[in-house]
């Protein structure tokens, strides 16, 4: 049977760790929590966890201090502490590993990441536990008989250094009384000097043996890399003697290592990755992808006419071809991607997949899973964790754009084309043989297309991506052609059954295609900038609303107007005199809430810290959009102006069923604590709603109160709630 690990969560934040206790226990795991740092260590000692999830900020204390107190417990000294911190800032991750953290994870949190992360510590952690076997020992001492050594004698408090180790380190014999440990540093690299300082002390002093490998700098000039161990040597009543230091040139060993490793897993010609080993992580993440349900891409692309450029201009122009299609290939994926921290994240993870020391070799990319050549000109590129199916084309989409510039051979210009195959798993295919089989065969239908574009797999996919395509530059046309509209959907006062408010949600009529949805088209319009056209539209489109309804008197006091404000749009430089100029009056705008994203906020916090207390300025309200499926830390989130939470719909359908009350209960009585008022989207059905009102939510929205409803009906229900006697307040 599998080892069940136990994993023990430490945060102040208690709907963090009402999350993590269910992410992580739906993976096997057993989840203790505490929320403070004297808790955790009582806890830790307790439950004997296998990892500890430590938040950086705790009440009580530092998450540094708790850490550093944890390291001490020495039965289980190696085990992985993962910080989790509100920061990415150097200096708390410095701090953090130098107390002895093994990783560092930044908020919000991606459980997705987060959760193969753990999976690898884990690993790591039961590999490194069964390594220190007595086998270990045994090649130690047999490796102490033949290698360059010192001694110190603990009763005349001296140093001995043997022969050899001037030989090792390539300098004149000098008497042995006059060289000493700070000589010894001095061939040590800067880099190095205070690690290998600090061991020696330490063993010296506090008698801690120590196995370190580092590099030396030789009297004639060159370096080695060697393994230096202390050991301490006691007599028979337990009383330490003498602490003996034992040096090895290991600079041959590690080079022939990393040769060989870089020739198995890397292409020489180009760096990129070999067949072997892309096909070896692509192994790794799908099974990893197939468990989490991730969706991911294989590109496999071919140049067009290979041969034409070998036969005219002759092989030598062929590698150099190749090697410069590798690096618009690295250019290309970097630049777009990079900044996507679904993309690092996996970067990082896939990187434990190949043995460490292949990181160490020079002249490799090591820094790229991502892209591989499979042999001849077959390049392909692996998408390890993408939000949809189409993120593969418009990847595909500019690789092509970027590899039909002329390449510049040795002062010969040479124009390629290329095709491009797609496959996307699970759908086609969740082991490497069929995908790659799968995007081989997309190619080839891509070449007989015409060559020079990309194909997917299927049928269905190539239509969609088409389909795409054209709605792409119909949006360009639907506000000019007046295809935009807005509906509302009425938020009810739980508490006491009133009209209280409404979110204004975007329509899309085509002309041809009827009814879009804006699920559809707004992400389409943000991967391609349109929003911000599209989001200038939404701000006139509600200051005209509000000034009609508020001249007409059908808005009451407390009624407010909630419009959705999507990242792009509220990372651009000049919202905040966009706003300015299209709602100036501060009276109106208290009428009006802009809903965002808890990712939206977490992006460039100070940046949006200043934006969002701006807004607050000119009376607008603020709520945090689809609550819960983010980083769901009202805690954090309380540093922002925040008026209004939107628990996120998946968590009110699912709570009947799915054990999401608890979720739901601490969410409202959170968010209460700090004044915030809780909105709970989605609620279908009367036993949603009873349980909302009756836990003191504040406000609901869904299909069981009202569906979106275009302007005219929604004016009239406007008219009805300012007729009504029973005001709310
Ligand atoms: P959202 O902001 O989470 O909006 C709520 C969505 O849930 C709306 O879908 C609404 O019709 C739907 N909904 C409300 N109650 C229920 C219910 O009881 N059951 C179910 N199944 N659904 C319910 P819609 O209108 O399709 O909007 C989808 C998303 O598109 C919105 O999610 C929002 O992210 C985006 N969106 C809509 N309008 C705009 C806009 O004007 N600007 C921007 N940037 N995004 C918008
Ligand atoms: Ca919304
Ligand atoms: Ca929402």
């Amino acid at each position: 049977m599998d080892k069940i690990y136990k994993i023990l969560v430490i945060d102040d934040d208690p709907t963090l760790c009402l999350i993590a206790e269910k992410k992580l226990s739906q993976y096997g795991y057993q989840v203790f929590t505490a929320e403070t740092g004297n808790e955790g260590i009582t806890k830790d000692l307790e439950c004997m966890p296998d990892l500890v999830l430590l938040d950086y900020d705790l009440p009580d204390m530092g998450g540094i201090d708790v850490c550093k107190y944890l390291r001490q417990n020495i039965t289980r000294k190696d085990k992985p502490i993962v910080f989790v911190a509100g920061t990415d800032e150097y200096q708390s991750i410095e701090s953090a590993f130098q107390a002895g953290a093994t990783d560092f994870s930044r908020k919000p949190i991606n459980w997705t990441i987060l959760i193969y992360r753990i999976k690898y510590l884990l690993r790591a952690y039961e590999i490194n536990l069964s390594l220190i076997s007595s086998e270990e020992r045994l090649t130690k001492a047999q490796k102490i008989a033949k290698i360059a050594n010192w001694d110190y004698h603990l009763v005349n408090e001296s140093f001995n250094w043997s022969n050899t180790v001037y030989d090792l380190l390539n300098i004149y014999k000098q008497s042995r009384t006059s060289f000493t440990v700070q000589d010894f540093l001095r061939h040590v690299p800067a880099q190095d000097t205070d690690i290998v300082r600090e061991a020696i002390v330490n063993c010296v002093n506090n008698h801690v043996n120590f196995e370190i490998e580092h590099e030396i700098l030789t009297g004639d000039g060159g370096t080695k890399i060697i393994s230096h161990m202390g050991n301490v040597i006691k007599n028979d009543v337990n009383e330490v003697v003498d602490c003996i230091g034992t040096l090895q040139d290991i600079t041959e060993r590690r080079n022939t290592e990393n040769q060989v490793r870089a020739l198995a897993y890397f292409d020489s010609l180009t760096g990129l990755m070999n067949r072997e080993s892309f096909l070896m992580v692509l192994d790794k993440v799908l099974e990893t992808n197939k468990q989490y349900q991730l969706l991911s891409a294989l590109l496999f692309i071919d140049l067009d006419d290979f041969k034409r450029v070998n036969d005219s201009l002759g092989h030598n122009f062929g590698d150099l071809l190749l090697c410069d299609i590798a690096e618009r290939l690295r250019n290309c994926i970097r630049t777009a991607e990079q900044d996507k921290c679904y993309k690092t994240d996996n970067l990082r993870m896939i990187g434990n997949i190949l043995p460490d020391r292949v990181f160490s070799a020079s002249s490799i990319d090591f820094n790229r899973f991502d892209l591989g050549r499979l042999g001849g000109d077959e390049f392909t590129v692996f998408l390890a964790d993408i939000p949809n199916e189409e993120v593969a084309a418009s990847v595909a989409g500019r690789l092509l754009k970027a590899l039909e510039k002329p390449f510049n051979l040795d002062g010969h210009e040479v124009y390629v084309t290329f095709s491009i195959g797609i496959a996307i798993s699970p759908n086609d295919g969740d082991s490497i043989q069929t995908l790659l089989k799968n995007a081989d065969t997309a190619m080839y239908s891509a070449k007989t297309n015409g060559k020079n574009n990309f194909q997917y797999y299927t049928k269905a996919m190539n239509e969609r991506s088409l389909y795409r395509l054209t709605l792409e530059s119909d949006l360009r046309n639907a506000i000019s052609n007046d295809e935009l509209y807005l509906v509302f959907q009425p938020q009810v006062c739980l508490q006491r059954g009133c009209l209280i408010g409404a979110e204004a949600l975007m329509r899309w009529r085509h002309r041809t295609k009827g009814e879009i949805s804006p699920a559809e088209f707004i992400p389409l319009a943000e991967e391609t900038g349109q929003i911000l056209v599209i989001g200038d539209w939404l701000f006139t489109q509600i200051s005209q609303y509000l000034k009609t309804w508020k001249q007409q008197g059908l808005i009451q006091e407390n009624f407010k107007l909630a419009l959705n404000i999507s990242s792009l749009q509220f990372h651009q430089t000049d919202i905040l005199e966009k706003v300015r100029q299209q709602f100036p009056d501060s009276k109106l705008n208290k009428h009006l809430e802009f809903e965002l994203t808890e990712t939206v906020m977490m992006n460039n916090v100070e940046t949006n810290l200043k934006k969002l207390k701006t807004l607050a300025t000119y009376n607008i309200s603020l709520s945090i959009d689809d609550f819960g499926t983010g980083y769901s830390s009202l805690s954090y989130l309380h540093r922002f102006p925040v008026d209004t939470v939107k628990i996120d719909r998946s968590f009110v359908s699912n709570m009947e069923n799915d054990g999401q009350v608890g979720i739901v209960k601490a969410i409202i009585a959170m968010a209460h604590g700090m004044n915030i008022k809780v909105v709970a989207e989605g609620i279908e059905n009367q036993w949603q709603y009873d349980f909302l009102k009756e836990e003191g939510c504040n406000i609901g929205q869904g299909y069981f109160l009202y569906r979106p409803m275009k302007k005219d009906q929604f004016q009239q229900l406007l008219l009805e709630s300012v007729n009504k006697v029973s005001v709310c307040p």
